[in-house]
């Protein structure tokens, strides 16, 4: 998977180079780029913001510096006088079919342009499981009041798949972080990017009926008077798996009521429906 990134203070980026991620990189898993949004502009200043048009308080990112930057990202050589390569070979979806279908293993080759967006909607575990088929994902960091609402317009009517996504309810300085965020929650679902396939495949958010996790314990069996749930200690799997199956339930419901409400109810067994 190839990644670029854009953001006014690149160096961010440089945590990218440890743990799993770090290791990714050297095995040639994922690629990074960072770059910074300054090499595209053109004054003295370097400057990359502008005020508000119809006023308010702030700056604003400016979309000319963007949408240069951008253009070279994507390969878009002509996209000067507004008319992008890829702007007929747009398909019904809005993604450039030159470039989109998937192949064999899923992997789809358009590139994916992302912005971290508070007003956009959440990114889930679903989106991180899209992209990671993903073969080439562009960042753009936000900063100030946020970026010129007509960028992302002009490339999705360009035939480019644009996602704008918030990772929650709060408002952060720049998209930087965000960016890492769900850089993380992608890359570690590439094959051969955890090292233990297996912890990927049962977890929170995970699957068709996603629910949140059960809790889980190590040894030592007590630790300063608290006891792992004797059932884990056992040796009976099916009971623990049922142990664990009614936990993640409870556990849902009690937190997270708006999963429960979300899945699909012929899926559940007789045992769950009890919990
Ligand atoms: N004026 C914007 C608003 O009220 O919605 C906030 C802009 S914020 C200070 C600057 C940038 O940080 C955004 O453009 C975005 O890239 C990033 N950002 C801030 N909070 C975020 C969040 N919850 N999720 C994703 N990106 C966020």
């Amino acid at each position: 998977m190839d990644i670029d990134i854009v953001s006014v203070f690149p160096e961010y980026f440089d945590v990218l180079n440890l743990s799993l991620f770090g290791k990714a990189i050297d095995r040639g898993l994922v690629t990074v780029h960072t770059h910074n949004l300054r090499q595209w502009t053109h004054d003295v200043h370097q400057s990359v913001d502008d005020t508000p048009v119809g006023g308010g308080a702030g700056m604003v990112m400016k979309p000319e510096v963007w949408a240069e930057c951008i253009d070279e990202l994507l390969g878009f050589g002509g996209a000067v006088d507004g008319s992008a390569p890829d702007a007929d070979t747009a398909d019904a979806n809005g993604t450039a079919d030159a470039n989109g279908t998937a192949d064999a293993n899923g992997t789809a080759d358009a590139p994916v342009l992302i912005f971290p967006n508070p007003s956009a909607p959440v990114f889930t575990q679903q989106d991180a499981t899209e992209l990671s088929r993903a073969r080439h994902l562009v960042f753009g960091c936000g900063r100030y009041e946020g970026y010129d609402a007509r960028i992302p317009v002009y490339y999705r009517e360009r035939g480019v798949d644009v996602r704008e996504y918030s990772i929650g309810d709060y408002v952060l300085n720049g998209g930087e972080v965000a960016v890492s965020v769900m850089l993380e929650a992608i890359t570690r679902l590439l094959p051969g990017f955890m090292g233990n396939a297996a912890s990927i495949v049962e977890e929170s958010y995970t699957g068709a009926n996603a629910l949140l996790e059960h809790n889980q314990y190590t040894k030592p069996a007590t630790w300063r008077g608290i006891g792992v749930p004797p059932v884990l200690i056992s040796g009976d799997h099916g009971k623990v798996d049922r142990f664990r199956r009614d936990e993640a339930l409870e556990k849902t419901s009690r937190i997270r009521p708006d999963l429960i409400e979300r899945l699909d109810c012929a899926t559940l067994s007789k045992a769950d429906r009890k919990t």
